[in-house]
């Protein structure tokens, strides 16, 4: 468990959701990581939706939050998918459209390379719906080149508060 002993890293995570009621999943998510032991909610990004991306179905709703948590990586992990779980994630096949998906972008500084967890996340360059979400809260971490090279793909940013 995380214990008292033990500094607060700050890690960023990205939340996506394309069915259900998307938007009432993505607050819910935020919610039950900010109750989390030893965590607490230091930032969230607006909302934004994106066509899927290597996929189909709905539209997505995206966001990023920043979390200064006590529990290490691998821990936090297995809490992101318990909320998932109790969202009504199901797997069926890679890229499918789900009601919740929780990635751990960033842990502090960590690299990360094991089987079940990977640090900073190895697709993030890729993803406008993660970069754009990112740069709103830790413009430090993004650069304008890794702005440039997802400008292609559409992202709207949606104004009204979410969480
Ligand atoms: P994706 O998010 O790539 O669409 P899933 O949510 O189904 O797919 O995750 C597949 C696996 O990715 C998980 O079982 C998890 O162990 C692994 N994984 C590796 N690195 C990360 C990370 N940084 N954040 C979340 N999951 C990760
Ligand atoms: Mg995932």
């Amino acid at each position: 468990m995380a214990g008292a002993e033990r500094t607060e890293v700050l890690a960023y995570l990205a939340l996506g959701a394309n069915l259900g009621d998307a938007r009432a999943s993505l607050r819910g998510a935020t919610l039950g990581i900010a109750a989390l032991p030893g965590t607490r909610l230091v930032a969230t990004s607006s909302l934004y939706r994106t066509a899927p991306l290597d996929a189909t179905g709905p539209d997505y709703l995206n966001a990023v939050i920043a979390v200064a948590t006590r529990l290490n990586a691998p821990e936090l992990l297995v809490r992101l998918q318990q909320i998932e779980g109790q969202a009504g994630r199901e797997r069926p096949y890679r890229n499918a459209p789900r009601t919740l998906d929780l990635d751990i972008l960033l842990y502090g500084d960590a690299s990360i390379s094991s089987t079940a967890l990977q640090v900073p996340h190895p697709r993030m360059a890729q993803r406008a719906f993660v970069l754009v979400p990112l740069a709103e809260i830790a413009p430090a971490r993004v650069s304008p080149a890794q702005i440039l090279e997802v400008a292609g793909q559409v992202i709207e940013r949606l104004a009204a508060p979410w969480h």
